[in-house]
C-alpha cells in the first residue's frame, strides 16, 4: 500500500524554498522512485490536478500532474499522468490568459492569475529519459502552477487583483459557470 503524505500548507517555509535538482543517480535510487509513487498517490487522494515534491515537505525538483475527470475541476480537460523531474519552462510567444486557480497548499481559496497560453517544456521523466514537449491552454497553466511551486512560488504571488479571491463554495456559486465557458473557448482554441 502506497503511503499518502501530509500536504504542507501556506506559511510553511518548505513551500518558499527553491527545490533541489536531482542527479540521474538520485533519481534512479529506490527511495526516490518510491517517493514518486507516494507523490502520485497523494495527488490522487486529494483530487489535485498536480502536486510538487515540496508540497509534501521534500525539497526536490519533481512534480506530478494528472487530470482525469477531476471533481475539484469538473470543467477541465483531462491530462494524462505526467512526472516532471528538473523541469524548465519557456514561454512561446506573448499570449496569456486569465486562469482561476486553487492549490492543495492554500485551503479554500481561489484567485485569478495570468498564465502563458503556450510553453516549451524540458525535463526528465521518472526514468531519467529526456522530455521535450510543447503544452498549451489549461495544460500549460497547470504546468506553470506546478513549476512555480518548485521555484518556491505560490499562485497567490501572481494574483494581481485581490478582489478575485474567492472561497471554493463561492467559486461554484458565482463564478464557475462563467469560468467553464472561458475554459471551453480556450480548449477549442488550443485543444487542451
Ligand atoms: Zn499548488
Amino acid at each position: 500500500m502506497t503511503k499518502i503524505l501530509d500536504i504542507a500548507q501556506v506559511g510553511h517555509p518548505v513551500l518558499r524554498e527553491p527545490t533541489m535538482e536531482l542527479s540521474l543517480e538520485t533519481l534512479a535510487h529506490k527511495e526516490t522512485q518510491l517517493f514518486i509513487d507516494e507523490l502520485i498517490a497523494t495527488m490522487r487522494a486529494a483530487n489535485g490536478a498536480g502536486l510538487a515534491a515540496n508540497q509534501v515537505h521534500r525539497s526536490l525538483r519533481i512534480c506530478v500532474i494528472e487530470v482525469l475527470d477531476n471533481p475539484r475541476y469538473p470543467y477541465r480537460p483531462n491530462i494524462p499522468l505526467t512526472v516532471l523531474v528538473n523541469p524548465i519552462l519557456t514561454p512561446v510567444g506573448n499570449d496569456t490568459f486569465e486562469n482561476y486557480e486553487g492549490c492543495l497548499s492554500v485551503p479554500n481559496l481561489r484567485g485569478k492569475v495570468q498564465r502563458h497560453c503556450e510553453i516549451d517544456v524540458t525535463a526528465l521523466d521518472r526514468h531519467g529519459n529526456p522530455i521535450k514537449t510543447r503544452v498549451k491552454g489549461m495544460t500549460a497553466a497547470t504546468y506553470q502552477h506546478e513549476v512555480d511551486h518548485l521555484l518556491g512560488m505560490l499562485f497567490l504571488d501572481r494574483v494581481k487583483d485581490s478582489r478575485s479571491l474567492v472561497t471554493w463554495d463561492n467559486f461554484e456559486r458565482y463564478h464557475q459557470a462563467q469560468v467553464a465557458e472561458t475554459v471551453k473557448q480556450l480548449v477549442s482554441r488550443y485543444g487542451s
